[in-house]
């Protein structure tokens, strides 16, 4: 039976360590502040930013929370992001995604000065993922390296297989893994016999949207799997990409859902913002 990795015990864990380093900021006047922008009412896009704002005040970060009409012009938007730009208390700025079909996502995304950048996913920042000179990285990926260095998990040498090419989660998670000299495959929904090329993997990472995609015969035996998804049932459950039941019976180690990746993501936000805070007080 593999062995649970608990992201909610590993985020408190981090959280603490976060939250003395706000402290000792405070201490030296420097109050961490993110600003957090969301275009529209979709509702899970709201639940995100509440959860947010409640990890900020339980760290110490000050939240910015600035909420604009779904019919707001791109070009006020890019204003928005020159103005928090410029603005030395803020130290992080984050757009919710998705943004309303009439916005570009990148070029919002690409008006973020890179040293603000607490999502990573400025061409600046994703750049410096490729060649390993990290400025801030993708949350949700490091959540996940995090949480593979908390349990121990070897990475050097080992076969690595990421399931989803995302800009958010896939290719960036591909990348660190890599970084971290493991020997990376990336899947998609064009991989041909999926199966055997996750059987090779010894370390397994999910990031499909699809719920339970990952079968007990996708996986190796002592397979380390890290499950992404989030996918809400039918029932109003959330479940992962992974079927836990069957595929933790062969695996060593398996993340759950919820209680897994997803409270990592959060809390390297926040890791994130402390250190744009921290740098800008090196300045
Ligand atoms: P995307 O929809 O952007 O990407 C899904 C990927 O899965 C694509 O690359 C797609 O391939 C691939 N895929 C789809 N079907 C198959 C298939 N049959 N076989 C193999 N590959 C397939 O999703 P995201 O990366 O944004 O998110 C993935 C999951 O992770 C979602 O459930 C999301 O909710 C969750 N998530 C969780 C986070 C957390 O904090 N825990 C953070 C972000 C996301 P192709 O490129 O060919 O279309």
């Amino acid at each position: 039976m593999a062995a649970l990795i608990d992201g909610k015990a590993v985020s408190a864990s981090v959280r603490a360590e976060i939250a003395r380093e706000a402290a000792i900021l405070r201490d030296k006047g420097m109050i961490p502040k993110l600003a957090v922008i969301l275009v529209g009412d979709d509702p899970a896009s709201a639940v995100y930013v509440r959860n947010k704002h409640k990890a900020c005040i339980e760290v110490g970060i000050e939240p910015l929370q600035i909420t604009l009409p779904a019919e707001t012009p791109e070009d006020e938007l890019l204003s928005l992001i020159d103005k928090l730009n410029s603005d030395t208390s803020v130290n992080g700025i984050l757009v919710q995604l998705p943004l309303p079909k009439h916005i570009s996502a990148q070029k919002v995304i690409d008006r973020i000065a890179p040293d603000k950048d607490v999502d990573a996913f400025t061409h600046d920042s994703v750049g410096r993922i490729v060649e390993g000179r990290y400025g801030f990285l993708p949350c949700t990926p490091a959540g996940i390296m995090k949480l593979l260095e908390y349990y121990n998990v070897t990475i050097s040498g080992k076969n690595c297989v990421v399931i989803g090419r995302s800009n958010i989660v896939g290719k960036p998670m591909a990348l660190l893994l890599l970084n971290a000299s493991g020997t990376v495959t990336v899947c998609h929904s064009k991989t041909v016999d999926l199966p055997s090329v996750t059987r090779r993997a010894d370390i397994l990472v999910a990031a499909v949207g699809i719920p339970r995609f990952v079968k007990s015969d996708m996986v190796k035996p002592g397979a380390v799997v890290i499950d992404v998804g989030i996918n809400r049932l039918p029932d109003g459950k959330l479940c992962g990409d992974v079927d836990f039941d069957a595929v933790s019976e062969i695996a060593s180690m398996i993340t759950p859902v919820p209680g897994g990746v997803g409270p990592m993501t959060i809390t390297m936000l926040m890791q994130n913002t402390i250190t744009a805070a921290k740098r800008a007080i090196e300045r």
